[in-house]
């Protein structure tokens, strides 16, 4: 599927909620409601944020609460939900149930007798009218499902800024391939723009934002939780984030995949708020990334460069993941050839314990 002109209005609903309080049904009612969206029967893959293994409490991953109660909406229609992700890393079952036990997953989808997603296989996909990404490996669990919900969470993310709606069908491309990705298209426009081409492969049928507590500074997983208090939903993974960076107070153009999306004519012409307006929520001093400056600027021999420091346990894991075999263990520590280095930031999303920053080098 590519992607078509998007409709010259979007709706994109926002509440204000906390994760005991969540109410999906005045968030979607505005939007046509979770009937417009998904039929009784239909197989819906809830497409979670399951980055690394991480408790909800560090806002690494979406909450297990708003996951929760989509899935109760969906059941409530007669339909089946599942959860599944891509993590980081290689994508195994060991690595599946570790991130979803952390997550608080497991008890969840117990709780309410619903799958989680252990089906790991891929297929080859073309996408004709690709930008830069004419082929990759597409997760089979993501294909096969009827129907999509995206559940993205508010986030930094060191490398591309924001990590959004429109960057949550990463996850679609299994386990290290990923990886592989930051090395060949290690710019970030094309980076960002092989990020659109894997959303046109299979468009959500709806999204939903976790924004009550999001990630700021030096995300996706390094940055610390931020209370925003907020819900969103829009089938527009677009508009979605424009939504986002409108109440954050974050310039559009600043985000490598909504800049790439304005010059491929993605963005909606119009965003009504039929709930909330960003203006009326609008949070100040929203933390962006250490690294967002130099970004922007454009200085290129001022690059944020990983640095392990002592809370390395030698684990291995930004070993696995580096995809120019930049990194080694010496002495029980991580230590990182810089003449290597393309500065994809990898090794600083998977580490663990935290135990990699980002540092400015010449
Ligand atoms: S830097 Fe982090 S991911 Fe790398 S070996 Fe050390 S603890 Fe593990
Ligand atoms: S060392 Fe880290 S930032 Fe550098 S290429 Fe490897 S994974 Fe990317």
């Amino acid at each position: 599927m590519v992607f078509t002109t998007p409709p010259k209005t979007t709706l994109v609903t926002i509440q204000k909620s906390t994760y005991n309080d969540i109410n999906i049904h005045a968030l979607l009612q505005p939007i046509g409601g979770m009937k417009h969206y998904i039929q009784k029967g239909e197989r819906v893959l809830l497409k979670t944020n399951l980055l690394i293994p991480s408790e909800p409490k560090k806002a690494v991953v979406t909450h297990p609460m708003v996951i929760k109660a989509l899935a109760k909406a969906i059941l409530g229609i007669g339909a089946v939900p599942f959860i599944g992700d891509s993590p980081m890393g290689p994508f195994t079952k060991r690595r599946l149930e570790k991130a979803y036990q952390k997550s608080g997953l497991v008890a969840l989808a117990k709780e309410l007798g619903i799958e989680l997603n252990y089906e790991m296989g891929s297929t080859k996909i073309i996408i004709p009218q690709a930008k830069r990404l004419k082929k990759t490996m597409f997760c089979n669990f993501v294909l096969n499902a009827d129907k999509i919900i995206t559940v993205p969470k508010i986030k930094t993310h060191s490398y591309m800024i924001m990590t959004l709606a429109s960057k949550i069908m990463y996850g679609a491309v299994p386990g290290l391939t990923k990886a592989k990705y930051h090395s060949l298209f290690f710019k970030r426009t094309a980076f960002a723009d092989m990020l659109l081409d894997v959303l046109s492969v299979r468009k959500p049928d709806l999204i939903v934002m976790d924004g009550i507590v999001g990630m700021q500074g030096d995300g996706p997983s390094g940055g610390t939780p931020v209370d925003l208090g907020l819900l969103l939903a829009s089938d527009d993974s677009i508009a979605m984030d424009l939504a986002v960076c409108d109440l954050l107070g974050i310039e559009p153009m600043k985000i490598p995949t909504l800049r790439q999306a304005k010059i491929r004519r993605l963005w909606p012409t119009e965003i009504q708020y039929p709930l909330l307006s960003p203006q009326t929520v609008h949070t100040k001093d929203f933390r962006l990334p250490s690294s967002t400056g130099l970004i922007t600027l454009g200085l290129k021999n001022h690059h944020q460069l990983p640095t392990p420091t002592k809370k390395c346990t030698a684990c291995g894991e930004c070993v696995e993941i580096c995809p120019k075999q930049a990194i080694q263990i010496r002495e029980s520590l991580a230590v990182v050839d810089y003449s290597k280095c393309i500065a994809c930031y990898c090794c600083h999303e998977v580490c663990p314990y935290e135990a990699i920053q980002l540092e400015t080098r010449r």
